[in-house]
């Protein structure tokens, strides 16, 4: 149960992945999330070096989907920023949302990497259907006061995980 919260990979930043060695392992789509992954929470524009990361990405033909679970108004007019398919109220940790973004992207979940900023939703969620899960650092520093909550649970999820060497 631990281990489903370990993700396969920690960044700091987007650009920080490995575009080519994704490749390299099989990965043709990426699911990303949407507050704190690519936009900070309270903002509704994604900016310009984000953009030009996801056109990065269809530049090397990976297929792309965003996994939200806020409400469908803020992430369709989100996604219609970068034109990517989105799935909103996602219920993630659910596999639910997963598994339509994986449909959208006809992909299977294995070729499939999530990007995400929160263990309990984004990892969890990725992982449960053999997703490669990539956490990266939350955008900005406030958050949905929900969230702060859920920070301090990951603390304790990450001290957990190295100690059963599941996280380096
Ligand atoms: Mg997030």
């Amino acid at each position: 149960m631990l281990k489903l919260l370990a993700p396969c990979l920690v960044v700091d930043t987007l650009y920080d992945i490995n575009l080519e060695k994704l490749k390299k392992q099989g990965i043709r789509g990426i699911v990303f999330d949407l507050d704190n992954t690519i936009i900070p929470w309270n903002s509704s524009e994604i900016c310009p070096e984000v953009l030009g990361w996801l056109t990065d990405l269809v530049n090397r033909d990976f297929k792309l989907c965003m996994v939200s679970n806020n409400g469908n108004r803020r992430v369709r007019q989100i996604a219609a920023q970068c034109e990517v398919p989105f799935v909103a109220r996602a219920l993630k940790p659910s596999r639910t949302g997963f598994r339509q973004a994986a449909r959208v992207m006809e992909l299977s979940p294995a070729s499939i990497a999530v990007v995400g900023d929160q263990l309990f939703t984004d990892i969890l969620g990725g992982n449960r259907l053999g997703m490669f899960t990539i956490w990266v650092k939350p955008l900005a520093a406030q958050e949905f006061i929900g969230t702060k909550f859920t920070r301090q649970l990951e603390k304790l999820a990450v001290r957990l995980l190295k100690s059963a060497g599941h996280l380096s």
